[in-house]
């Protein structure tokens, strides 16, 4: 049997089975029971209960476990029995916080998922790329993945960029026709496309002849290992932190077995209250508490429309200083009108056309057929510039897909951002006529006539100025302009960029695409939260800063450059000059990537923009890089680390808005899991220095640090966002979490609670009883590190962010102080976890003495406020 590239299109439609209409439902059902579903298998993921022993490797609970035997062959069997309760419970609550975090990250991701266009039943549908069937008809343009094997049916210029597969970074053009050798390599299958592949330019039709594994990198690819999500920097350095604290705690701990065992203690003691003390002392919930806290976040995120496809964007989202945004649809509406009309040397607004004057209907006829777009039933369909120009011949009762079926199209070159041109050749009147439509300065040079009513004549350069003129007076008005011009082809059946010269000029058409409602506030936003928004479009400078005006991004015209100015600056020229420039007008990807690095070595963490194939360079360059959920490429989201599901520059706003917060509130966690710690252990050293009894049992401090403690951190970083973010500076990203500050702050916080923990257990030992004195210890400990909880929300006092804004503190507070006393009096439990029978009066003071804490922080807080204002 011959190979697929060896066929010519039309034996392998007949070996599929299909037309050119497609396949219909019951086909596609058919081949899907047989072949299942286009996806690469992926690494298998941990089982529930995988997980849940997982809990187990941690170096802390092997030590836990094995002091847990150790009591056992000593015949302390309660200890035993508490101990792996404890461990046992730790490990539980470790596994739903493990599979919540990652059931989250799950939603986030099928938010993303690929889809294609495709030709079933005579129509063409957008489907998920996991339900592509071998047969169906793929669609392709510029930024497209390909997420299938196939043929090529129809190719229109079309370039491949197969890197994943062969290597090779430069872009394959693509033809249909069959090749005769049998073996040929991937790279020379000309006329087949292969998924990973993605389209860079042109466009095209492809019979799909492989799906999923069967494909060719589904061959040769492992298994995906896209079930591993990689730890953020910010994890990364709280692991790194965490193993350091653990040494320098586990040489406090040796220390405290050693000076115990000097003074006599029993050893199996000695070493159960040192093993305890480590696992009080060493914050081991840290990265996870970031997983769980980052995942909710996220998918607050994505239900404001910004879907975070990068973990670690979260983190430098708070940094960043610099956004580098498009202008078209993401700063204005991208619901173009066309407004005015330029033709025959006359302006003429665009419901005052005379379709009787032949060059005025021929402006409108070649808006449609050198257009793409279209509108059938209310529904457009296309690039918004050209669904103006689809309306515009509406409006005239020139239907666009009549008028492209009498006169057909043979040839193309489709727009692209870089050329600002898009040409067709047309079946005209027994003619080919080509017709070229784009920006008027590019498209100027290739003018050598100008059409008007009294006939066609060389182009003056009294007619150029007067057409500069018309064009900077839209341009000026905020209008988006279009030149048209035509010439007769006498050419093959394809055309060349080259081809494009030697043209006759018709006219220009002006539209008014308004900026969104919510821009002005968002970019006022912006500065007040220190960041810069910067304007970067194709668009004509003139239109961009009548735009950039209304929303209050540009002051001055001289904040307004080119992209071809840049061209002429040197690296070190443009870093000096970018600070001053807010709008980038006739930009090419090119151009982008060298502002983002400019503002980057500046010292800048830069969010850019993108949507096309060609942006995708410049989003994996920025620190954030953002796509366009509805008009952006495939391409272009595959290299952003967030997609905007409405395209709007607000939600990057919000996003960044968001993205301090949840920094904030990671930070709080970690603040309050720290700080707790440190007061347990200001208690132990105090007591061992000190020749004193030990405060607590070694079930006290599992207790707390295992069970009671991580509730609360969890709710610290659920905080709810706090709008004050966006009044502070950007967050520097090469400070440090743990900085200074931070670490002075978790010492005089633990200080703290640890006082109060000191006093209750001196309150104990005065009785006598050392049972008394552990039990008021214990629950001091507990119940302050609990109430410290509400501390740690914020910087700023619980009265000024609100005392009951953050139900999951309460919540937490409550399971907290409920066991707690559960703990402490229902009779089965004293026994197991040593506490003596407390009396009212002692309890009063426990609850007076935890209280304690709170009232200077918050204290603190209101006089810190009160004196920075
Ligand atoms: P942004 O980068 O802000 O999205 P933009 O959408 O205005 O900018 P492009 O789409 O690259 O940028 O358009 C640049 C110029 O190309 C426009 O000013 C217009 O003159 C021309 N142009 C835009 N769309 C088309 C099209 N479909 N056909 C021909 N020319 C076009």
């Amino acid at each position: 049997m011959l190979e697929y590239h060896q066929q010519s299109s039309r034996e392998i439609m007949e070996m599929l089975d299909v037309t050119n209409q497609g396949l219909n439902n019951d086909d596609v059902q058919k081949r899907q029971e047989v072949y299942g579903l286009n996806k690469l298998v992926e690494g298998k993921r941990p089982s529930t209960f995988a997980v849940f022993f997982g809990q187990f490797k941690d170096l802390l609970v092997i030590i836990l476990m094995i002091a847990a035997f150790i009591s056992f062959l000593l015949g302390e069997v309660g200890s035993t029995i508490v101990i792996m309760i404890v461990v046992i419970l730790n490990a539980i609550l470790g596994t739903v916080q493990h599979v919540k975090a990652e059931q989250s990250l799950d939603n986030l991701k099928a938010l993303t998922t690929p889809v294609a266009k495709v030709m079933r039943n005579n129509q063409i549908v957008e489907i998920s790329s996991e339900d592509i069937v071998v047969g169906d008809l793929l669609l392709l343009v510029a930024g497209d993945y390909i997420n299938a094997d196939g043929r090529l049916l129809e190719s229109h210029n079309l370039d491949i960029n197969e890197s994943s597969l062969t290597g090779e970074s430069l872009a394959v053009s693509k033809s249909t026709d069959p090749i005769d050798e049998v073996h040929v390599t991937i790279g020379d299958k000309r006329n087949m496309v292969f998924t990973g592949s993605f389209v860079t330019n042109g466009r095209g039709t492809v019979v799909v002849t492989a799906i999923g594994m069967e494909t060719e990198i589904g061959k040769i690819a492992n298994l995906l290992d896209t079930a591993k999500q990689k730890k953020t920097p910010l994890q990364v350095s709280l692991d790194h932190f965490g193993e350091n604290l653990a040494l320098g705690i586990t040489m406090i701990c040796l220390a405290i077995f050693t000076i115990d065992l000097f003074r006599g203690r029993e050893l199996v003691e000695s070493f159960m209250f040192a093993v305890s003390l480590a696992v009080a002392a060493i914050p081991e919930a840290l990265s996870s508490i970031v997983t769980i806290v980052l995942a909710f976040g996220t998918q607050k995120m994505a239900k404001e429309n910004a879907i975070i496809r990068k973990l670690y964007a979260v983190e430098s989202l708070g940094s960043v200083s610099v956004i580098c945004s498009d202008k078209t649809g993401t700063l204005t509406e991208n619901k173009m009108t066309v407004q005015q009309v330029y033709v025959d040397q006359k302006v003429i607004p665009y419901d005052l056309l005379n379709t009787e004057k032949s060059i005025e209907k021929n402006l409108i006829l070649m808006a449609l057929l050198c257009n793409d777009a279209l509108e059938r039933d209310q529904k457009e369909i296309g690039d918004p510039t050209e669904i103006a120009l689809v309306k515009l011949g509406k409006q005239y009762e020139l239907d666009e897909l009549f008028v492209r079926s009498h006169n057909p199209r043979v040839a193309e070159i489709p727009f692209d951002s870089d050329r600002k041109l898009m040409s067709t050749v047309n079946h005209i009147n027994e003619q080919n006529i080509m017709i070229t439509k784009g920006a008027l300065d590019v498209l100027l040079s290739k003018i050598v006539k100008i059409d008007t009513s009294k006939g066609i004549f060389p182009i003056t350069e009294e007619h150029r100025k007067k057409i500069e003129e018309v064009n900077r007076s839209f341009s000026m008005n905020g209008l988006r302009v279009l030149a048209f011009a035509y010439k007769e082809f006498n050419g093959n059946q394809t055309i060349e960029v080259e081809d494009e010269k030697d043209l006759i000029f018709v006219g220009l058409i002006a539209m008014m695409d308004p900026p969104r409602k919510e821009s002005k506030a968002a970019v006022e936003s912006c500065i007040a939260a220190g960041i810069k928004p910067v304007m970067i479009t194709g668009d004509h400078k003139i239109t961009a800063t009548a735009i950039a005006k209304q929303i209050g991004i540009l002051d001055d015209p001289s904040e307004a450059i080119e992209g071809y100015e840049i061209e002429g600056l040197t690296d070190q020229q443009l870093q000096e000059k970018v600070q001053n420039i807010s709008v980038f007008a006739r930009v090419t990807p090119e151009h982008k990537i060298r502002i983002v690095k400019a503002w980057q070595d500046k010292g800048n963490v830069v969010a850019m923009t993108g949507d096309g194939v060609n942006d995708a360079p410049a989003l994996k360059q920025a620190d954030i890089g953002v796509a366009m959920g509805i008009t952006g490429t495939e391409v272009a989201k595959d290299a952003s680390s967030m997609i905007l599901t409405d395209d709007n520059f607000s939600t990057i706003v919000k996003a960044i808005s968001n993205g301090r917060s949840l920094y904030t509130n990671i930070k709080n966690a970690i603040l309050f899991l720290l700080s707790g710690n440190a007061g347990a252990i200001f208690v132990v050293l105090y007591a061992t220095v000190l020749g004193l009894p030990v405060p607590f049992a070694p079930v006290h401090l599992l207790f707390i640090n295992l069970l009671t403690d991580s509730l609360p951190a969890i709710a610290i970083g659920l905080e709810p966002h706090n709008k004050k973010t966006m009044k502070d500076k950007p967050r520097n990203i090469h400070t440090p979490l743990l900085n200074k500050k931070f670490t002075t702050q978790v010492i005089l916080e633990g200080l703290l609670i640890g006082i109060s923990t000191i006093i209750a257990f001196r309150m104990g030992l005065a009785t006598g009883d050392t049972l008394t004195a552990s039990t008021m210890a214990f629950a001091t400990l507990c119940l302050s590190r609990l109430i410290h909880g509400f501390n740690s929300r914020s910087k700023e006092s619980i009265f000024k962010i609100g005392v009951f804004t953050n139900k999951y503190t309460w919540l937490a507070f409550l399971i907290g102080f409920v066991s707690l006393h559960a703990v402490l009096f229902i009779p089965s439990l004293t026994g197991v976890f040593e506490v003596a029978t407390l009396s009212g009066v002692q309890l009063a003071y426990i609850y007076c003495l935890s209280f304690m804490p709170f009232l200077v922080n918050q204290w603190y807080k209101v006089l810190f406020v009160r004196s920075k204002k």
